[in-house]
């Protein structure tokens, strides 16, 4: 039977790699251009392009040439040039599942705007991709997933087989999610440049042709062959068409197409073999030896992790919520200014990019993009808190009283130690010569304070001593007004404030202080308590940590370790000859910070004296080129010290201690971890990834020869047996290692590496992250493991704080205390809450992350509900509980009665 040889023009391109993204641009507008002219030349037979599944390079290239908008449209709605269905090339791993949501839902949303969108899940180079990847496809109606890596095709006999050895022995196969979702896979068994540079003369093509067309053979399942006509930034050929005359007179058993995906896919389908191989759930090259995983982006540069995870957070788990309950309030949702947010925040998450493995210059302007993400999610914040307390009703405030609102953007009910700082007394510039107002305002004497709940009741707070301070306030309707404000910091313990919802706090002066804190530091034992923990300190810094509920403990928790790494950006390699240094057995500094019955902080040091770089062996090796497993070159035996300083907190309400770490690092080529050593013995463990908590092996297959195991995680990894667990929940710390012998996890913190790493030598001296570098992670005991003992929930609240606002005394619409959405379920994952894209209704988003079903119940009054896909379209009637399937991601859409 005649054999399709499927050509696709495309190009891949990282915006930002080993060039910075302007000058990867101006490749790509003479790439555009050259392509559009290509297409508009009489007679040209250049048919299609793949423009690489993310439409943000449209924006890159309308940016210099919006002149060419209509021709590009043009192009599109001809099914010439093809685009989407992404906003960007992700890392799958080190973006949040809901930046994996948003990113599929805004590139299919742009791609509307220009007739046609290339409906494949496009992973070309992704590092890795998560498991539930087919189940958000499919609920996107996309039913094809083209990726690079991953997954190890066998070939050869290509015969199906269910031995574990196999994984597929065909380029294409079954990928299926933990809910039992399903996807078409391709391969690229022979990467995405397999049909690179096609040579139109005789002799050449010849010599091409024999060698691809077996290779593409020895892995297709069908008589349709795909041939990436591209590679990493590559110019277009644009003497393809000749090209394929030369091959169609060279083979004419094979039919030599100038193609696209619709197309390919399209045949594809038609021509597969009855059995596919079934691949089940993440696709992390768990077969291969090990050495080129790139798992290790996940601590390059990790400050570029926590900048990331702050700013998701900000997004989706408070702005997006916050606006919604406006919105619900009666408010309009600012849905444009939110999708600029998001969009923002995505020029930062291309593989390349949020994976830490580009030039200095590409990271210096991400910290840049991330500051400015951070700057409008906080004023965003900022203004929709200020504009839902406006329609609350704060006039039940006792006389003098300050009402404070404390709203709660997260799914589940929230106790925690609320700090705020709050203004106590402000003069307007208006009402006195400004000069006169710090001293008129130091003079008054400080009043005494209680904070009392909506009922009256007495809540135990803290106030510190108040200082006088600049201030303004920006009225919708008038101009600034600046003032000096007696401002102190309040904390107080706010118990129980509703999912989605608030509760009103009223600051009363009184005339003597009630509720106020006794500092009890005088008792200095290395130990800290509350309701839920004990933790007794050694010397050294390391912890046994007690559940209180069953007096368990885990001992010797969080010892550092140092070791030295001459690996790049993308992989780690430990320097030779020399073991890790540790802080095991070292003594620390010990100092309380506080100590009240709200918080107790206690600080310690170390001083580590470690090698001051690698040897001189690691720089002749960059130079050469030499690969990362090949490296020789050990430790320095010049040292330097590492000082590291750990702050401890544990608040009332807190179900485990949290830790920030701050590293003066003036080493390089190394890595810091901290072990929690847990003596549990266990095949498995498990750790969050995209709407999953994965289930992975604690040792590597057979074939892997890489001593380093590390993982991707998102927000924490666990261990446990049947009876008991530990979860380390972190701040963007996104790599892990178990170490099976005492049953650690080993949580990265730092890593300093010199180069990029990837096919030439391109110094990175910034990613040794020399200077002061923070870490935070919290560390939670429970019983069995983290899904069953619904401890993934207070691991998700990790660092997803209540938002506290000050307002006025007013009437309003809305009472003080409020829930605005109620919903019930034995163990769902709360992930989103937003505003839809095409209509006003609001949308939760969950995931089931056991494997039994659960029923759900939601409501909001006057509204009913009805279940949707990710993409925000109804597949369901309304109905007052639904099954959520094992694994399953649901999203219930909630529209007004009317
Ligand atoms: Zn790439």
């Amino acid at each position: 039977m005649k054999k399709t040889a499927h050509i696709i023009s495309h190009s891949h391109w990282d915006r930002e790699w080993y060039l910075p993204f302007e000058k990867h641009r101006y490749y790509f507008i003479k790439l555009m251009n050259e392509m559009i002219a290509q297409f508009k030349e009489e007679g040209n037979a250049f048919q299609a392009f793949h423009l690489d599944g993310q439409t943000v390079l449209l924006e890159d290239y309308f940016a210099v040439h919006p002149e060419n908008r209509e021709i590009v449209k043009q192009l599109i709605e001809e099914k010439k040039l093809y685009i989407g269905p992404w906003y960007v090339l992700q890392d799958a791993f080190l973006t949040s599942s809901e930046a994996n949501v948003r990113n599929l839902q805004i590139g299919l949303h742009d791609s509307k705007a220009y007739g046609h969108v290339s409906k494949i899940g496009y992973f070309p180079d992704t590092f890795g991709i998560y498991g539930q990847a087919p189940q958000l496809l499919k609920q996107a109606g996309i039913d094809t997933a083209a990726f690079g890596r991953g997954v190890k095709p066998t070939g050869f006999n290509n015969t199906v087989s269910d031995a574990p050895e196999y994984e597929s022995p065909y380029s294409e196969m079954i990928w299926s999610a933990p809910d039992g979702s399903t996807v078409l896979g391709i391969l690229f068994a022979n990467w995405y440049s397999n049909g690179n540079e096609i040579p139109v003369d005789d002799v050449e093509a010849k010599k091409f042709w024999d060698q691809k067309l077996r290779d593409a053979e020895k892995y297709a399942s069908t008589n349709q062959l795909l041939f990436m006509n591209g590679c990493d930034h590559q110019p277009l050929q644009k003497t393809i068409p000749q090209a394929i005359e030369t091959a169609s007179r060279l083979y004419p058993d094979y039919t030599f197409k100038h193609s696209s995906f619709d197309e390919y896919t399209e045949a594809l389908k038609a021509a597969l073999p009855e059995k596919l191989q079934v691949i089940e759930g993440e696709l992390r090259n768990q077969r291969t030896d090990g050495w080129s995983t790139l798992v290790n982006t996940a601590s390059s540069r990790i400050y570029l992790k926590q900048w990331n995870n702050h700013c998701q957070t900000l997004l989706e788990k408070i702005a997006e919520p916050l606006a919604s309950m406006g919105f619900l309030a009666g408010g309009a949702y600012p849905r444009e200014y939110l999708r600029f947010m998001w969009k923002s925040l995505m020029k930062n998450h291309p593989h390349d990019s949020i994976c830490g493995c580009s030039v200095d210059e590409v990271h210096r302007e991400m910290v840049t993009r991330f500051e400015t993400v951070s700057q409008m999610g906080e004023v965003f914040v900022q203004e929709q808190a200020a504009a839902l307390a406006e329609k609350i009703d704060t006039s039940g405030a006792p006389e003098g009283g300050i009402p404070l609102v404390v709203m709660n953007t997260t799914g589940w009910n929230k106790n925690e130690v609320v700090t705020k700082i709050v203004d106590l007394e402000k003069v307007y510039f208006s009402q006195m010569h400004f000069e006169q107002i710090p001293a008129h305002l130091q003079e008054r004497e400080m009043q005494a304070y209680k904070l009392v709940d909506v009922a009256g009741k007495i809540i135990e707070s803290e106030l510190e001593n108040p200082v006088v301070e600049f201030g303004y306030d920006l009225p919708e309707d008038k101009f600034r007004q600046s003032f000096f404000a007696k401002r102190a910091k309040l904390s107080f313990f706010a118990e129980d404030i509703p999912a989605f919802g608030y509760k009103t706090f009223y600051l009363v002066p009184c005339q003597e202080s009630a509720g106020q804190l006794k500092d009890h530091s005088a008792d200095d034992s290395l130990v800290m308590e509350n309701e839920y923990v004990r933790i007794q300190f050694h010397e050294d810094g390391t912890y046994d940590l007690t559940n209180k509920a069953d007096s368990k403990t885990f001992y010797h928790l969080g010892i550092y370790e140092d070791t030295g790494d001459v690996g790049n950006e993308y992989m780690f390699k430990e320097a030779e000859g020399q073991d890790p240094i540790t802080t095991k057995g070292i003594p620390a500094e010990f100092r309380f910070i506080e100590k009240t019955p709200l918080r107790t902080e206690l600080e310690f040091t170390h001083t580590l004296t470690i090698p001051v770089s690698a040897d001189d062996q690691l720089a002749d090796e960059r130079n050469r080129l030499i690969w990362h497993k090949e490296r020789r070159s050990g430790r320095s035996s010049e040292t330097c010290v590492l000082t590291l300083r750990t702050v401890v907190t544990l608040e009332k309400g807190m179900k485990g201690p949290a830790f920030k770490l701050t590293i003066d690092n003036q080493a390089a080529d190394h890595r810091l971890r901290v072990l929690f050593p847990t003596g549990l013995q266990t095949e498995k463990h498990q750790a969050d990834s995209a709407f999953e908590i994965a289930n992975r092996p604690n040792a590597p297959e057979k074939e892997w020869e890489n001593p380093s195991f590390c993982h991707h995680q998102q927000r924490f990894s666990s261990l446990a047996d049947d009876k008991i667990g530990l979860t380390v929940a972190t701040d963007g710390l996104q790599e892990y290692e178990i170490l099976p012998a005492d049953g650690t996890i080993a949580l990265t913190v730092l890593r300093s590496t010199a180069e990029l790493g990837d096919w030439g030598y391109f110094p990175t001296p910034e990613a040794q992250c020399q200077g002061i570098q923070t870490a935070e992670w919290q560390v939670f005991m429970h019983e069995e493991d983290v899904v069953t003992s619904k401890a993934f929930v207070d691991a998700y609240q990790y660092k997803v704080p209540l938002q506290a606002i000050q307002t006025s005394a007013h009437e309003g619409t809305l009472p003080a205390v409020h829930q605005f959405v109620e919903w019930e379920s034995e163990g769902l994952a709360w992930s989103s809450m937003k505003v839809a894209e095409e209509c006003d209704d609001v949308m939760i988003r969950w995931f089931n992350p056991a494997p039994e079903s659960l029923s759900l119940k939601a409501s909001i009054p006057d509204f009913s509900t009805y279940k949707s896909t990710i993409l925000e379209v109804q597949t369901n009637e309304s109905s007052d509980q639904y099954d959520v399937a094992g694994y399953e991601i649901i999203t219930l859409g909630f529209q007004p009665k009317r």
